[in-house]
């Protein structure tokens, strides 16, 4: 099974505030930014579970920049789409949808906007929205996957 996740507001604050993993010095060295708390719980599960992970951004931070930010937490990533990979991807169909993650054969994207929800039901892709306030989001992420029907065999 494919997760992709969002970043801003998602996995790393900027709008939305939430606790972060803590930061170790060679962080630092990487990014000031940092990744919201039960990242490294949630990621590892995923691999536990044979998941490959994905982030799915439209930021234009660069791919190499989002590998070396994960690398720092010793997380692997297996993809990056960052808008200019969607843009590239999805040609004169990307300017009306933030994001598809069918067409990177996602099976699940993690979001914090209510808009690629609605796009998820509009294009027919599966999404779970994360809330600022929630404090069990890695639980919940996990409910989320075991209930979608007829992947648990891809697992
Ligand atoms: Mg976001």
């Amino acid at each position: 099974m494919t997760i992709s996740f969002d970043l801003d507001d998602t996995l790393i604050p900027g709008m939305k505030r939430f606790p972060t993993e803590p930061q170790r010095f060679w962080h630092r060295l990487v990014s000031r930014e940092k990744l919201r708390a039960g990242t490294l719980t949630l990621m590892r599960a995923l691999r536990e579970q044979d998941c490959k992970i994905y982030i799915y951004t439209t930021s234009l931070r660069s791919r190499a920049y989002i590998r070396r930010l994960f690398l720092s937490y010793g997380i692997q990533l297996d993809k990056v789409i960052n808008k200019t990979v969607h843009d590239k991807a999805l040609l004169g169909q990307a300017g009306s949808v933030s994001k598809l993650p069918s067409a990177f054969d996602i099976d699940l994207h993690i979001d914090d906007s209510p808009g690629v929800e609605q796009e998820g039901v509009r294009f027919n892709f599966r999404t779970f929205i994360v809330e600022e306030q929630d404090e069990d989001w890695v639980g919940n992420v996990l409910m989320k996957i075991k209930s979608l029907p007829g992947l648990a065999g891809r697992m």
